[in-house]
């Protein structure tokens, strides 16, 4: 069977959700928009799926809105449900998935009787183009779904180990937990076990809280290239100061040296990176293929735990961590894993070992999605969507408009959220995916007035 709708947004998360609420917003009321993801997930996606308390928002509450031009939606939100949080206040991300939940569901109300929104329980596995542009989905509930105007909004995906797969020997595989998202690996852990986290970001510090909760005492390992954590959020935020960067204008170690020496001169370094929060899009595009690369290489997870905080309240559980001697924090590349005495031998490139009784995959959000999605596999193979050539999700043009192996951009088919990171560089918080879900609205609702 072969449903037909205006527009497909695929995926389940905040993307996919934020979309479809502009859409709803800007759409003439006779057009048909369907929203295709796993029920468990939409709205949540994997950010807002957990249920652990100790998970917090790490934007404030007051910078949470869905929606760009309703900055205080969330604060009101929250008011209306009675809770006591207010804008500086950094909330748990289970009530954000319940905020972002129930405005769906408002929408879902709003549309009811003329059945313009239709939730779609399923996953597209594979699509082809359509002779008018649009776009047929094969769907995993056997149906399909041709829409005249799309958008992906499929996520970035875990990273797996950096190891090969024949790294892992028979003797080592039971005990490593490639995502730590999947299942409540933690429940079958003795209390005194020690465990290697791989990763030092935001995602080993969720587990790290979860492990302190259920009063885990072995000793936490967590290895990264660096060896850096995410820094921490000021309890009171600081006005963003003015850049002094100009786009375009030096090369990229230069402007590198130019932000660190602003922010060694400021009062608090925060302030200079939020300051850069509305501009980084226009500097990520100025730079050269070749000046991306060396980023990637050399400043990204610097960038990274500068950009991406946490809340104050969960830096200073991990400070304690480190102090009490549980929390162990080493540099270095993982190289080899090895049964020895019964337990994990972790191998680090220079030398170091580690052992443990579990090795957990913290490394985080992939950025290159497509070879992880049956779906963009199938679009890749038709010529329909091409990588970023450095790996950052899929390109598109500066419309948010997916490009093609030609490069020929398809006016009918967008890409939302992490996915376009190789266009956006930071597109992954929420701040920065509501801006530019309004904006793919606003085309798609052009194209579908326009018939
Ligand atoms: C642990 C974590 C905490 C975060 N905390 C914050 C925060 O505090 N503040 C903030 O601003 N940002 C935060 N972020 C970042 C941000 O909000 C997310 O990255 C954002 O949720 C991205 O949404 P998304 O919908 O693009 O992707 P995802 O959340 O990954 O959702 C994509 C969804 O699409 C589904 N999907 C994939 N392929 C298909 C397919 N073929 N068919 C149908 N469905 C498909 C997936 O199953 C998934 O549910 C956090 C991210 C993570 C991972």
């Amino acid at each position: 069977m072969t449903l037909k709708t205006d527009v497909a947004v695929i995926g389940s998360g905040l993307s996919a959700v934020a979309l479809t609420l502009n859409l709803i917003d800007q759409l003439p009321p006779t057009a048909k928009v369907s929203l295709v993801g796993k029920a468990a997930a939409q709205g949540r996606g994997i950010a807002y799926a957990t249920k652990a308390e100790c998970h917090l928002l790490n934007v404030p509450a007051g910078r949470m809105s869905l929606f760009a031009d309703r900055p205080n939606h969330f604060l009101s939100w929250l008011a209306e449900e009675g809770y006591p949080w207010s804008a500086d206040d950094f909330v748990p991300r289970r009530i954000y998935g319940n905020y972002v939940r129930d405005c769906l569901d408002a929408a879902l109300k709003r549309t009811g009787n003329r059945a313009a929104l239709t939730l779609v329980d399923a996953e597209a596995l594979s699509a082809e183009a359509e002779q008018d542009g649009g776009l047929c989905f094969a769907l995993s509930d056997g149906t399909r779904l041709s829409a005249r105007a799309s958008a992906l909004c499929t996520g970035a995906g875990t990273r797996r180990l950096p190891l090969p797969e024949e790294a892992l020997s028979p003797a080592v595989r039971g005990s490593v937990v490639h995502d730590p998202w999947a299942d409540a690996w933690w429940e079958r852990l003795p209390a005194d076990a020690d465990v290697l986290f791989v990763g030092t970001g935001l995602t080993t510090v969720d587990q790290l809280l979860l492990l302190k909760r259920r009063g885990f005492r072995g000793t936490l390992h967590a290895v990264s290239r660096h060896g850096l954590l995410p820094q921490a959020h000021l309890a009171h935020r600081a006005d963003p100061v003015e850049t002094v960067l100009v786009p375009g204008q030096s090369e990229i170690s230069a402007m590198l040296a130019a932000l660190r020496a602003q922010a060694t001169a400021a009062p608090d370094w925060r302030a200079v990176m939020d300051g850069l929060r509305h501009t980084t899009h226009e500097f990520w595009q100025t730079l050269s293929e070749a000046q991306r690369s060396r980023f990637l290489r050399h400043a990204a997870s610097f960038w990274n735990v500068h950009r991406h905080r946490m809340a104050p309240a969960v830096a200073q559980e991990i400070d304690d961590l480190r102090r009490s001697g549980q929390l162990v924090i080493h540099r270095g590349r993982l190289e080899a894993l090895r049964r020895e005495d019964g337990r994990l031998a972790v191998d680090l490139r220079g030398g170091a070992s580690v052992t443990a009784d579990l090795v957990v995959n913290c490394t985080g959000l992939d950025r290159c999605t497509v070879s992880a999605s049956p779906l963009l596999k199938s679009l890749a193979e038709r010529g329909l969507v091409r990588a970023d050539p450095h790996g950052l999700g899929i390109a598109v043009d500066d419309e948010d408009s997916v490009l093609a192996a030609d490069d020929t951009s398809n006016a009918r088919f967008f890409a939302l959220g992490p996915l376009t990171a190789g266009r956006h560089w930071e597109i992954t918080a929420v701040p920065d995916i509501r801006v530019q879900a309004r904006a793919v609205a606003t085309r798609i609702g052009a194209l579908v007035a326009a018939g």
